[in-house]
């Protein structure tokens, strides 16, 4: 009964099999991957990250909870906890009035410590840089811009910019008596595993060593910093927002300055074997069809992209005049007043994005699609021709929901720092001992 809940409070991927050993002593055994026999600090580590991502998807739990959800018995759950306290990372809430159940003693919730672990999310574009300092918990702590320069395939004085944005986010990590973990730069473009921006469209950089550049910047070599696509991380961000349990793969498709995407697998960004996975909006949706701007023919952006829809709507010459941004405005207040031609258009692209989801559908099986961007607010004549290009597998196989963002444009930084983090949670060890002077009492 116990192994039925185990597989229903956390899927395979959580690998934990609790056991009885010849010595008495009951170990939750995980099955990692490629590592059967994992040497016991690892199966310690790989707990202690069980239970971290138990109190970040969930809140506030009872001891009772985790053992429950985990299968664990109360004393392992015990040292478990006491472990992550010692490192400053959970604490106890003496329940309240209302917490005392029956006679029995008063139940004693666990959480995270709010601002204890904590991530800076960068956010790029033509004239400034912005950061934010996001916690463990998803509180963000704060956000600061700076003004840049970008000249064309130039980086211009970006890193200086990051640089100081790390510099802060160290000194407001100090203050909080917290630990910054990770930076992450999110930019438009794909970007690869060694951190190299392959080719942004928007700013003319193709393989740009960012990292190098923002430690050349005077950036701390001990910071682990990293580059990621903004609709990656935006996909990130939705699917931690979606409510649980959440679907083992999703698909984000992202309305901008072209059609980003990312595909979300395990609570993971799924990048590929290089790091240039996910692009959703280069999906091929007729090999002999429009030019898009990736250099191929036929891509799912050159139709649901800005571009695409402004040309089908015959817009094209208003967004040479006002400006692609107010054109796409244009094009949104026309659709929301009925207007033939545009309605028209949504619905093809609903079309469109179906048969291009038909074919990612087959790969990888996504239980959700989330739109996002101005795709979010097109849902309504999208959803149609999507459900429709995909009845012949939904309603064989198995059904996909479509849901709107909920995030909007705080997805993608939301999304960085998560991902940020992703490591801490696989292994909180990574956060060492507090020293306490003496003291015994928890903090508050
Ligand atoms: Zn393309």
């Amino acid at each position: 009964m116990r192994a039925a809940r185990v597989e229903r409070a956390y899927p395979a991927h959580m690998g934990l099999v609790p056991e009885i050993g010849r010595d008495g002593a009951v170990r939750v055994a995980a099955r990692l991957p490629g590592d059967a026999a994992a040497d016991p600090s690892t199966l310690r580590s790989h707990n202690l990250g069980i239970v971290m991502r138990m109190l970040r998807d969930r809140g506030t739990l009872s001891r009772k909870d985790i053992e429950h959800a985990t299968g664990m018995v109360p004393a392992s759950v015990t040292n478990l906890l006491a472990d992550l306290s010692s490192r400053g990372l959970v604490r106890d809430l003496r329940a309240g009035s209302g917490e005392t159940r029956g006679r029995g003693r008063p139940r004693v919730m666990v959480e995270l410590v709010p601002d204890r672990c904590l991530a800076l999310a960068v956010r790029i574009e033509r004239t400034r840089v912005t950061g934010e300092l996001h916690s463990s918990t998803g509180h963000l702590l704060d956000s600061s811009s700076r003004r840049v320069e970008l000249g064309w395939g130039q980086p211009g004085d970006v890193a200086h910019a990051i640089a100081a944005l790390v510099a802060r986010a160290e000194g407001i990590a100090a203050d909080h008596a917290g630990v910054l973990l990770a930076a992450v730069v999110t930019v438009p473009g794909p970007v690869g595993h060694d951190n190299r921006v392959a080719d942004s469209a928007d700013f003319g950089w193709g393989h740009l060593q960012l990292v190098d550049l923002i430690r050349a910047a005077g950036a701390s070599r001990s910071l682990p910093i990293e580059v990621v696509n903004d609709a990656n991380a935006a996909a990130l961000a939705e699917y931690a927002s979606l409510t649980l349990p959440r679907p083992d793969v999703m698909l984000y498709l992202e309305g901008g300055s072209g059609v980003g995407g990312g595909v979300i697998a395990d609570g993971r960004i799924l990048m590929g074997a290089r790091g240039f996975g996910g692009e959703l909006g280069h999906v091929t949706v007729d090999w002999r069809g429009r030019m898009c701007r990736c250099g191929s023919n036929g891509c799912l952006e050159a139709y649901i992209g800005p571009e695409g829809l402004l040309a089908s709507a015959r817009l094209t010459e208003l967004a040479e005049s006002i400006g692609r941004d107010a054109a796409m405005d244009e094009f949104r207040a026309r659709l929301d007043r009925g207007e033939k031609r545009v309605v028209d258009v949504a619905l093809r692209a609903g079309d469109i994005l179906g048969a291009g989801v038909r074919s990612i559908y087959d790969v990888v099986n996504p239980s959700a699609i989330v739109l996002g961007g101005y795709l979010a607010g097109m849902r309504r004549w999208l959803e149609p021709g999507i459900q429709l290009q995909l009845a012949p597998r939904t309603e064989r196989l198995a059904p996909l929901t479509i849901e709107s963002g909920r995030l909007g444009r705080r997805a993608g930084l939301a999304g960085a720092a998560r991902h940020g983090l992703l490591a801490f949670f696989d292994d909180p060890t990574m956060v060492p001992p507090v020293r306490r002077e003496g003291a015994s009492a928890e903090g508050a």
